[in-house]
């Protein structure tokens, strides 16, 4: 038996020093372990032959079989091309080559039978396949030709010849060579009860499947595999730290939290809050961390939450201290939260970098001597020189601002660390959520406060910008403020800066009857406010803005929200910036504005921020469209996304299946040491030493 990953790929046959370095460069497939898993990224069935007449516009690839009539070379300079008129006696369909002409024309022959491989394109009335495979039918043997596997390369690799085809090739020779089984990498109880190809059988017919079941079992394989690992990892290492860490236990509900409830709060909770208040409750009860994030639609009331559990933790005689990714959002929450605790004995201190000198170190002094009970701020408060008395309990706002590494340095802030609350507006799907924060437990918000009424979303063409004023002008009329978006984007941000200048001169002169106002990322700080609060106390109708309005900023009679270039923005971005709107009694507006022509991944994105509010069912599209990697949050979260053959977004149930199993195995574990799961403690040590991302969590 060879260890694969030790083994070069230079000496495997077919590939040589000058292939290797380009396997290296490309793929990163240094080993024949590396090659045996570059996946295909699609298969093709090649053992059916269609009839022409059959062919549909939206088949991918087809194979036929007849004979090529004639040959016809038509255009002239770039648009030359070859035209061969091939028929099977059911219809015709034109075979075009753009280059290659000449070869062409020289190797194939009119009234010889041809196997014919490619994609069927209509054009003029019929199909043609440009550039297509094309063998003598007496050389090929149908049957053994079975489904083949695609796999991707780069344009390097194809100008030196090693294309889909070549790495099929050299993968072909890898397993053949696979005489004798490779190590099993799951327990043969995991293999029996959850009825799993075994590994080596697997891997092989993921290259070279034999028939489309064989696939899907490979492929079932190898993604329970891949999942079961992620979640392995992240189980195991919630586990130890709840071994590590006690928590602090907070039994009582007291005065705080009881003259808040009954005298403070001014309306009714959602019922949706009163459940997430009690697995909060218990969690804090329970004598272990708690490490919750709270998910909620803008405007859900998390605030509300965070601070009810905030009293609790004063109750107990502890501090609390609830981060926000901006200063303006901290200074958002410290009013709220000062206004809330209205005639109680609490004191509550904001914490910000720009708060300096004198009034720093009474703060701090006061985070020392416990006098200051809830400290409110931004990444400031985690600063070295930020200590408290007795720190039970952080509230870490917008979570995809804070990495996992963030987390952790606030568990530094006391002896054992303290209880931890995450809130995020931004929707995680389920599936996402436990790969991501793996390590949380989720509770969600899915009620909103009663009265409100949905946003009605509408897609506008910026042609008609003059029937929009006109809307605008009249809700202004009628007392309500108004924000209009600029995309901002850090590579062209010098472009969209002026575009936000530009938009702001013409917004003042199409309302010369208004005061407008004007906020960006590049202001200083003390201007930013200055706007926004010219913005918040209602002198201003209109702001002009980049997404810096993005997060939590709380306006009620803002009841219209323009969206400039809106084709620029991501799903969970829109819905973020739209959450501005809808917070008062009125009938809100977001209006997305684009040009005519519109690539049909942002038609799709606008038709569904058009069709729903909801929040979840737009990140599981967001999800969908662009895939985990590029959603918010996932490139700072620490955990690898280039999944090798799950998909997040399509295998979620296979997901939340294997955690079970993986979850199983760490509780057994825990009770006492299973000489039978050493193999997979085995495999995740492998893992670790292999994979960064996963040794930054552990
Ligand atoms: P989030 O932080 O989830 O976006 P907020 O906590 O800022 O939402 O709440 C949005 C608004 O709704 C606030 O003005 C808040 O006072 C109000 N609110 C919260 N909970 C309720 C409730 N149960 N009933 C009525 N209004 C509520
Ligand atoms: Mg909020």
């Amino acid at each position: 038996m060879f260890d694969l990953a030790s083994r070069d790929i230079k000496y495997l046959q077919g590939v040589g020093p000058q292939r290797a370095a380009m396997l290296n460069k490309e793929l990163e497939i240094f080993s024949l372990h590396d090659l045996l898993y570059y996946f295909p990224y699609k298969y093709v069935d090649r053992s059916r032959i269609y009839a022409i007449s059959e062919i549909e516009g939206t088949m991918p690839y087809v194979q036929l079989k007849g004979e090529i009539r004639t040959f016809e070379v038509v255009g002239e300079g770039r648009q030359r091309r070859l035209i061969a008129h091939f028929t099977d006696g059911t219809g015709f369909v034109d075979l075009v080559w753009f280059q290659g002409v000449k070869y062409a024309l020289e190797k194939y022959k009119v009234r010889q039978e041809y196997i014919v491989f490619g994609k069927p394109t209509p054009y003029n009335g019929r199909f043609n396949i440009a550039h297509p495979d094309i063998d003598p039918a007496a050389e090929l043997k149908l049957s053994s030709m079975g489904m083949q596997p695609y796999y991707n390369t780069t344009e390097k690799m194809k100008r030196s010849g090693l294309n889909s085809h070549a790495l099929e090739k050299l993968t072909a020779t890898l397993v053949k060579q696979l005489t004798e089984p490779l190590p099993e990498t799951l327990t043969p109880a995991i293999l029996h009860d959850h009825h799993l190809m075994p590994l080596t059988a697997a891997l092989a017919n993921i290259h070279f499947p034999v028939n489309a079941e064989t696939l899907r079992k490979a492929q079932y394989r190898l993604k329970f595999e891949e999942l079961f690992y992620i979640q392995l990892n992240i189980l195991r290492y919630a586990k130890d730290r709840q071994r590590k860490y006690q928590g602090y236990r907070f039994e009582r509900i007291g005065e705080v939290f009881n003259t808040f409830y009954t005298r403070n709060l001014p309306f009714e909770l959602t019922n949706a809050q009163k459940r997430v208040l009690k697995e909060i409750r218990k969690d804090l009860g329970s004598g272990r961390q708690m490490n919750r994030l709270l998910q909620g639609d803008v405007g859900s009331g998390k605030t509300l939450v965070a601070l009810m559990t905030m009293l609790i933790a004063l109750d107990n005689r502890y501090q609390a201290c609830m981060m926000a990714p901006t200063e303006i959002l901290a200074n958002q929450h410290y009013e709220t939260i000062r206004e809330l605790l209205c005639g109680m004995d609490v004191r509550v201190e904001l914490l910000t970098g720009s708060i300096r000198g004198k009034r720093r170190e009474e703060i701090l002094n006061g985070l020392l001597t416990g006098d200051v009970n809830i400290l409110i701020g931004t990444h400031a408060v985690i600063e070295d020189t930020v200590n408290f008395a007795s720190l039970g309990l952080v509230v870490i706002d917008e979570q995809h601002r804070f990495g996992v590494a963030q987390r952790a340095r606030l568990w530094t802030k006391n002896l054992q660390p303290p209880h931890v609350l995450v809130m995020t507006a931004t929707p995680i799907p389920r599936t996402l959520a436990m790969t991501l924060y793996g390590d949380l437990d989720v509770s969600v918000i899915d009620e909103l406060p009663p009265g409100r009424k949905p946003i009605a979303t509408i897609h506008q063409f910026d042609s008609r910008r003059g029937s929009l004023y006109d809307s605008v002008r009249k809700q202004i009329a009628e007392g309500r403020q108004v924000y209009i978006v600029y995309p901002l984007i850090k590579e062209s941000e010098k472009i969209d800066l002026k575009n936000l200048e530009e938009g702001y001169h013409h917004i003042c002169e199409v309302f010369p009857e208004c005061t407008v106002c004007k906020v960006h990322g590049k202001m200083k700080p003390a201007e930013k406010d200055e706007q926004m609060q010219r913005f918040v106390s209602g002198e201003a109708q209109i702001m002009v803005a980049t997404t810096v309005i993005e997060v939590g900023v709380n306006v009620p009679n803002a009841s219209v929200m323009i969206i400039e270039n809106a084709e620029r923005f991501g799903l969970s971005q829109l819905h973020q910036l739209r959450g501005r709107v809808g917070r008062g009694a009125e009938q809100s507006y977001c209006i997305l504005v684009t040009g005519y022509k519109l690539a049909d991944d942002t038609r799709k994105r606008l038709e569904i921020m058009v069709r729903t509010n909801d929040g979840f069912e737009i990140a599981e599209a967001d999800l969908k469209l662009r895939g985990p990697g590029d959603l918010e949050g996932t490139q700072q979260s620490g955990i690898a996304f280039d999944l090798k053959i799950a998909d997040i977004a399509r295998d979620g149930q296979l997901l939340q299946y294997v955690r079970q199993i993986a979850q199983e195995v760490v509780d057994a574990e825990a009770v006492a040491p299973r000489p039978e799961n050493e193999l997979l403690w085995r495999q995740l040590a492998r893992l670790r030493k292999t994979n960064v991302n996963w040794a930054a969590i552990s």
